[in-house]
């Protein structure tokens, strides 16, 4: 164990049980500790890491940059910042794009403009958006009341207005809560965080055809699902359908904090200039980093990547399955977001994991949440699969 481990003299704040490693360096899949240990990576940073640990064209563009412009605001424009909206424009579907910093504030951005767009047009009583249980939207108050966890709530009162949740692909709960009040939906198509569980496509459907009908806002919470993660560009893109609005953040720079709303023309109009803005949102810095990852997962075919991987890994988990003794009761998820529900506590095969120099995360108490870069081997795969039968067979 390092001795960073566990310092009582920390100054940070206690809001993270952190693990008793520190690290320090990443190639690849790879991440060595403060004591040179090294492991094999399956959290990527959560969702983060898409394309691998200092990934060489990522980091090329972003030494040339660091010697060329950090930062000047958005009072000027930002060529590299209109090429990464252009990209993001092109592989969406949809028209325009605001950057800034996180995915908490991408829905934020979202959640505001699908208000200002509903306020604008139908007037000052729409304001409501409707979100799902088990979601999970972010920590700003805004973020955090649209999350359908009451965990991330506790102690935060009071909660802004305007928010309200129903059960997942659950087609008349929703209708139930529709009202002229309402503005938006704001989903996510997989779950991350609340134990990954992906969106049934006929209850998606009908969700699209319904805010059609009622004319309100269809937004997707795509921070973690964006990027390559599920082995489109886009989860929306499995779904045979395009949303009004998306918000995407995690794996946009490969680990430079970026965050971005993707909104159709009709409703990116409700911003006009001065409603909504950042300091550091989009700066060249940033969206060098965008672009160099959005070039290198269409230079290496990395969403074909993502399937073949998928397949693979998925292919292993059955196996485990068969040989875990009912251990493993679900697998569940999409592309390089897989969740592995368990009888047993997950933290426990974290732990035993971590100690056998392999990195893995959780979503919720019993599931095991997978999330390999796109530039993970067959044999690194492997390595966690063995991992895990031992862990399985040892608990
Ligand atoms: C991580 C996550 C967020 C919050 O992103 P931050 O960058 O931590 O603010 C929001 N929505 C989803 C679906 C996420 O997975």
């Amino acid at each position: 164990m390092s001795q960073s481990a566990v310092s009582t003299s920390c100054n940070l704040m206690n809001n993270y049980a952190r693990w008793p490693i520190a690290l320090v360096k990443g190639q690849a899949n790879t991440v060595w500790d403060d004591t040179g240990k090294a492991y094999l990576d399956f959290t990527s940073g959560i969702a983060v890491t898409s394309l691998g640990h200092c990934p060489p064209q990522v980091t090329k563009a972003l030494q040339e940059q660091l010697e060329t412009l950090w930062h000047c605001s958005n009072l000027f424009r930002i060529p590299v910042q209109e090429e990464l909206a252009a990209k993001l424009a092109e592989v969406s579907g949809l028209d325009k794009v605001f950057f800034c910093n996180s995915g908490a504030e991408a829905n934020e951005g979202a959640i505001k403009i699908a208000r200002r767009y509903a306020q604008k047009i139908k007037g000052e009583e729409r304001y409501e958006v409707i979100t799902f249980h088990q979601s999970f939207h972010g920590r700003t108050l805004a973020t955090l009341t649209a999350t359908g966890q009451d965990k991330v709530k506790d102690g935060f009162l009071p909660l802004p207005e305007g928010f309200i949740s129903v059960p997942y692909n659950d087609l008349e709960a929703l209708k139930a809560v529709i009202t002229e009040r309402t503005c938006g939906i704001l989903m996510e198509l997989v779950q991350g965080e609340g134990g990954v569980h992906a969106a049934d496509p006929a209850w998606v459907k009908a969700v699209r055809e319904l805010c059609d009908e009622q004319g309100i806002l269809f937004m997707v919470d795509e921070v973690q699902t964006g990027i390559g993660r599920t082995g489109t560009w886009f989860a929306f893109q499995q779904y045979g359908i395009t949303p009004d609005v998306v918000s995407v953040a995690k794996g946009l720079g490969s680990g430079f904090p970026i965050g971005a709303v993707l909104a159709v023309d009709k409703v990116a109009e409700a911003f006009s200039p001065g409603t909504h803005g950042t300091t550091f949102g989009g700066n060249p810095l940033a969206t060098t980093a965008g672009v160099a990852t959005l070039a290198t997962i269409e230079q290496e075919n990395l969403l074909a990547r993502v399937n073949q991987l998928n397949e693979y890994l998925v292919a292993q988990l059955q196996k485990l399955q068969q040989t875990s003794g009912d251990k493993v009761t679900h697998i569940r998820g999409r592309g390089l977001l897989i969740g592995v529900e368990l009888t047993q506590p997950a933290a426990d095969i974290i732990t035993y994991a971590r100690e056998k120099g392999v990195l893995l995360h959780s979503a919720g108490p019993n599931v095991i949440r997978l999330l390999p870069s796109f530039v993970t081997t067959e044999q690194e795969i492997d390595t966690v699969i063995n991992v895990l039968t031992e862990a399985l067979l040892q608990g």
